[in-house]
């Protein structure tokens, strides 16, 4: 039942970028793209078509894929808000899109100022375009193992949502826990559900957040139950916007490093990708959060000052 391999869907170039507050120049993203598509992740998010005004170190996004390769054995993904992000991210070209909205009523309403019933109206439309056009199509729905405004949600609304999506189009359901509250057994329970409501597994992803330090255990949770994709951000980057300083996205190399020596094929050379996580560090001039980053960095800095002090 659990994959012998897993698809990472990389999300550092915007999920981990999009809350720094210091703009990152776009030749050094494309140089992180590159180096994260060069350890061999296959799917990478890389920026959002989001109203430049709203973002702006997402503002340079079809500058950005302009940089990158047409053909690449790597998918480039980006985050769409609505029709006019579609229309965007059409013509830069990039090879699919990946459309937002919550389960939660209220974290629907403060995160895009629309109820559910009109965020997927939009969504449909968007999604049925996308597809016209040839694009892979993701749908994420937030909040769906917890709201920080109304505590616990209903799996049934996260199951709705995700029958509305797959059928406008979604070729997959990205289960998002937000702010990190998610635990084991609830994610087994969810995922029953979805799956008993008709949400096939090789459609369903999972994109945790190591907040309050459940993700990769929820990940472990989630691949047992029969789940294949995985969301991560490299080194961790990503902070919860609700708790500055807090750890957010779940670090790819983590990821990586638990599948690969549990014999679970990533493609993924976890060397060349805590590389790249090192150079992530490098363009933000901080620590980052990633515990295999962290040991990774620690490890050469011991190797380095062995070799001064012989
Ligand atoms: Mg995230």
């Amino acid at each position: 039942m659990s994959p012998p391999s897993v698809r990472i869907y990389e999300v550092a170039p915007r999920d981990g970028l999009q809350n720094e507050a210091a703009v990152v120049p776009t030749a050094e993203k494309g140089e992180l793209i590159a180096r994260l598509a060069a350890s061999g992740l296959g799917d990478i998010e890389v920026t959002s078509f989001v109203r430049p005004r709203w973002i702006p170190q997402l503002a340079d996004a079809a500058e950005l894929v302009g940089m990158l390769p047409r053909v690449h054995p790597a998918r480039f993904w980006g985050l769409v808000p609505n029709r006019v992000g579609l229309e965007r991210a059409l013509e830069s070209g990039i090879g699919g899109i990946a459309t937002f909205l919550s389960s939660s009523e209220t974290h629907n309403k403060k995160n895009v100022n629309r109820t559910i019933r009109e965020s997927l109206a939009e969504i449909e439309e968007v999604l049925g375009v996308a597809k016209e056009e040839g694009l892979r199509t993701r749908g994420y729905i937030s909040t769906v193992f917890g709201c920080p405004y109304e505590g616990g949600v209903a799996p049934e609304a996260s199951l709705q949502i995700a029958t509305r999506l797959l059928a406008a189009g979604a070729d997959d359901i990205v289960l998002g826990d937000t702010t990190g509250m998610g635990t084991p057994l609830q994610v087994e329970r969810v995922i029953a559900i979805l799956v008993d409501g008709g949400i096939p597994l090789d459609h369903l992803a999972v994109h945790f957040h190591d907040t309050r330090g459940t993700a990769l255990a929820n990940a472990l949770t989630a691949w047992r139950v029969g789940v294949g994709t995985f969301d991560a951000s490299v080194a961790g980057l990503g902070g919860c916007p609700y708790a500055p300083g807090a750890a957010g996205n779940l670090a790819t190399e983590d990821l990586v490093y638990m599948f690969e020596q549990m014999g679970v094929h990533t493609g993924v050379d976890i060397d060349a990708l805590a590389d790249a996580g090192e150079y992530a560090a490098g363009l933000l001039g901080r620590e980052l959060p990633g515990r295999y980053h962290q040991y990774h960095r620690g490890a050469r800095r011991r190797a380095v000052s062995r070799a001064v002090t012989r």
